[in-house]
């Protein structure tokens, strides 16, 4: 349990974080490992300042193999977050690191030499390591980008539902969690996906606790294999698996978001105590609490992240299984392009002006036509009212 959950804190007032305060930042670039020529792996750890355990995984591996020489096919690089907000232990100082990756909002920002914000400079600061590392790479750009939860859980990972980015997450035996993007805006690893790189978010269990590091340490060996830098007869990629192997043997190897509990600074959101990632939560299922009463989970499936901080927009958030035949059938149709026919269905219609997109009348279409849309690589943009508009994934082709 975490400790915000054992003081209760008066509504609106700070609660104490939960990282050590005033510790020294680490620096930007924790190392650079490899030859110049073959792909390219991108890891970055602590893009929230109250993650520490990803840092510390990220090191230990790097470290690791830094001593063991193990011969590497291409280049790892590990980056560190959000430094600023890593000394004082706080997820943010200003604003979330991770809520602030836009493409145009990054273009204003390279024409500001000093923004003021302590965020927009650790931004800037990243965006002259990776944006290299895109030019560089010609498509072979892999990313890991690792986080913890405030909630207890196993790990899994989060990805934008293209082909690479799938073949890219197979490789690590944890739930996938699909859906995350449609929810939840300006992500590094939305935009990076966006500039054509493979990569996936990787929640390592929860802040504080010490096996967070190791499983972030047993992600980062994963990832090396997975992105061809390394061969698979390593004593530490085989540890990495078995760790990782143990808890989730019994959780689906799939699942998507059905619904997100979006909370703001002064709802006064407490979730109620003793919740996890992944336990199983029934339709109306009381969750937690705000200033109007109390929150009930809307639907049936499982529960993941739910909120024990005091920063952060989301309450909790409802996932479902999906079958693995599921993908199989949305690679085949992605495959041979039956988006050519979608705006055929009834409810659905080309978007005027956005070439590739569509917008779906939800009052017209059937419930699977969604689904459908999902199947096919696409994504919601905006919010679900009665219409909604789906564009396609940029890079979505194997
Ligand atoms: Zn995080």
């Amino acid at each position: 349990m975490s400790q915000s959950l054992q003081e209760t804190p008066a509504e609106g007032e700070m609660v104490a974080l939960e990282a050590p305060t005033g510790a020294e930042a680490p620096p930007r670039v924790l190392d650079r490992l490899g030859p110049e020529s073959g792909p390219i792996l991108l890891i970055v750890a602590g893009l929230h300042g109250n993650e520490p355990m990803g840092v510390v995984g990220l090191e230990r591996a790097l470290s690791r193999l830094r001593a063991i020489g193990a011969p590497l096919s291409g280049r790892v690089i590990g980056l560190v977050g959000n430094r600023k907000a890593l000394s004082v232990g706080r997820r943010f100082v200003d604003h979330d690191l991770n809520r602030a990756w836009f493409a145009d909002r990054i273009e204003l920002l390279r024409q500001t030499p000093e923004p003021s914000s302590p965020e927009d400079r650790e931004l800037l600061e990243l965006d002259r390591e990776i944006e290299p590392l895109i030019q560089q790479a010609g498509g072979s750009l892999f990313m890991l980008d690792l986080h913890t939860t405030s909630g207890p859980g196993p790990a899994f990972s989060v990805l934008e539902d293209t082909l690479a980015n799938r073949a890219f997450a197979l490789n690590f035996p944890v739930p996938m969690v699909l859906g995350f993007e449609e929810e939840v805006g300006g992500t590094l690893s939305h935009y990076l996906c966006g500039r054509g790189v493979t990569g996936i978010g990787f929640e390592a269990g929860q802040h504080q606790e010490p096996f967070a590091a190791e499983r972030a340490e047993a992600a980062v060996w994963i990832a090396l294999e997975a992105a061809g830098l390394l061969n698979g007869d390593l004593d530490e990629l085989r540890e990495a698996r078995q760790k990782l192997e143990l808890e989730s043997a019994e959780l689906p190897s799939i699942v998507e978001v059905r619904y997100r509990h979006a909370i703001s600074g002064g709802d006064g959101f407490r979730m109620k105590p003793e919740h996890r990632t992944f336990q199983p939560v029934e339709r109306g299922q009381k969750l937690a609490r705000d200033r109007s009463g109390e929150i009930s989970s809307p639907t049936e499936g499982l529960l993941l992240m739910p909120l024990y901080q005091e920063q952060g927009d989301d309450g909790f958030f409802v996932v479902r299984p999906v079958l693995p035949v599921w993908l199989k059938l949305s690679a085949l149709v992605r495959h041979h392009r039956f988006e050519r026919f979608v705006h055929l269905l009834p409810g659905v219609r080309k978007h005027p002006e956005r070439p590739g997109a569509f917008i779906v009348n939800r009052r017209v279409a059937r419930f699977l036509t969604l689904e459908l849309f999902h199947l096919l690589g696409f994504r919601r943009v905006g919010p679900v009212g009665r219409y909604v508009v789906l564009v396609r994934r940029t890079y979505d082709r194997s």
